[in-house]
């Protein structure tokens, strides 16, 4: 069975075509710039050369169509026609209250992500936009939405509700729903494996460490707190993210610096984080380097970046009352061995004692604390795409059984 993987961003597209029963992936790729006067394709077939191609892609519809014509070309192609697509996964960022798990998308489910659109401004849109290009070119084909806020549905009341007069949540639901789902329940089920346990008996703390950060506390397989929030702007620091400030400092600064909402907006999630302490980048490489050759800016970015990761560690071993596990995943998670021991380093009250050698590989699944120290620190690589097409499969799997027996 082959599901193509959908990602749609607000001028980008990310696909992978998986052959879901051995679970290969047959091409990936991106469309970027969409909407922009030059968009750039890229393709990777497995087995064949990669192709880049700039053109002109005025939408999403344009992109897909693009896509298509690369799966089932001669030169680039992977498949022979579309009818080896047997279904699509969509990444949607935002699911509100209304799905705890994956669903087959129809009229009901797209009214609902419609509704979801004031709480995702950025996101939801597109990926409306991406569902209705595959109804066009696909017809027939079953659609699954795997939603990031899903895993968070567990937290509890007191971990999601804000201290603010009551009446905001029940008039528009101000909560805390959480993101990056679809990654910390997939690293959380393989650090489970990894170690040989039933998740349903241990306590683990996900870190997904990427452009985007957030943290999650996972007890007994289910998600009962995250650093993100309402938006994907609460928590940690981040690439260019504040994540958690003093609310204050919002009015403060619109006052001082004479800013509109969307000026503020703009400065907290593209001119912060990082990028904001350093000035240099939002990519750690840069940063890294930078505080090497002793530029104090970057070396304080990074230590405030890791001083958040610590202290949310901290806190989410107080809402679990221990943890078994540490694990580490996304872009920094999985490669930067500086910042794990510069976290870990923090962390010996829990016992933990990192392996320096083991610490030094990078993108496998891997342990890296000793056999001695008493919490298990892992490097888990995510890999969201697989775990939307086996969310996609599992749905369709079920479609298939239910009309057998029906
Ligand atoms: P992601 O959003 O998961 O793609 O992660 C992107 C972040 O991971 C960027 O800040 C990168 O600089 C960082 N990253 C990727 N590879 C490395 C590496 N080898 N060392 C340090 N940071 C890295």
């Amino acid at each position: 069975m082959n599901l193509l993987v959908i990602n749609c961003g607000s001028s980008s597209l990310k696909y992978q075509l998986i052959n879901a029963d051995n679970e290969s992936v047959l091409a990936k790729g991106l469309i970027e710039k969409i909407g922009l006067e030059t968009g750039i394709f890229t393709h990777s077939p497995t087995g064949k050369h990669k192709i880049v191609q700039k053109e002109n892609i005025p939408d999403h519809k344009a992109a897909l169509n693009l896509v298509m014509n690369a799966l089932t070309g001669e030169k680039y192609g992977v498949i022979e026609s579309l009818s080896e697509i047997s279904a699509v996964g969509h990444r949607i960022v935002h699911g509100g209250e209304f799905y705890s798990e994956s669903v087959m998308i129809d009229d009901q489910v797209m009214e609902a992500l419609e509704k979801c659109i004031e709480l995702a401004p950025l996101h939801n849109p597109a990926n409306i936009t991406g569902i209705n290009a595959c109804t066009a070119l696909l017809p027939g084909v079953p659609q699954i939405a795997v939603f990031d806020t899903a895993f968070h549905q567990t937290m509890p009341k007191e971990a999601y509700m804000y201290p603010l007069p009551y009446e905001y949540y029940e008039k528009y639901k101000v909560r805390k729903y959480g993101f990056h789902g679809t990654s910390h329940k997939y690293v959380s089920d393989r650090a489970a494996k990894f170690l040989g346990k039933d998740i349903g008996s241990l306590k683990i703390i996900t870190c997904h460490l990427g452009n985007g950060a957030s943290i999650s506390a996972i007890k007994n397989g289910y998600s009962i707190d995250t650093t993100m929030g309402f938006t994907p702007l609460e928590g940690l620091a981040m690439g260019t993210r504040c994540g958690s400030i003093d609310p204050s400092i919002v009015t403060f600064l619109m006052e001082k610096e004479n800013l509109t909402t969307d000026e503020v907006y703009e400065i907290l999630n593209k001119e912060s984080g990082v990028l904001g302490i350093s000035g240099v980048s939002s990519d750690f490489r840069d940063i890294e380097s930078a505080a090497e050759n002793g530029d104090k800016r970057a070396q304080l970015a990074i230590d405030v970046f890791n001083y958040k990761v610590k202290t949310s560690i901290g806190s989410y071993v107080a809402a679990m009352d221990g943890v078994d596990a540490i694990v580490f995943t996304a872009g920094l998670g999985e490669n930067s061995g500086s910042n794990r021991k510069a976290i870990c380093g923090g962390l010996t009250y829990l016992g933990i004692e990192i392996d320096d050698e083991k610490n030094k590989i990078r993108g496998q699944e891997n342990m890296i604390s000793t056999p001695e120290s008493n919490v298990k620190v892992l490097v888990i690589p995510t890999d969201e795409e697989m775990a939307i097409a086996r969310d996609t499969k599992k749905i369709v799997d079920g479609i298939v059984l239910d009309k057998a027996l029906s």
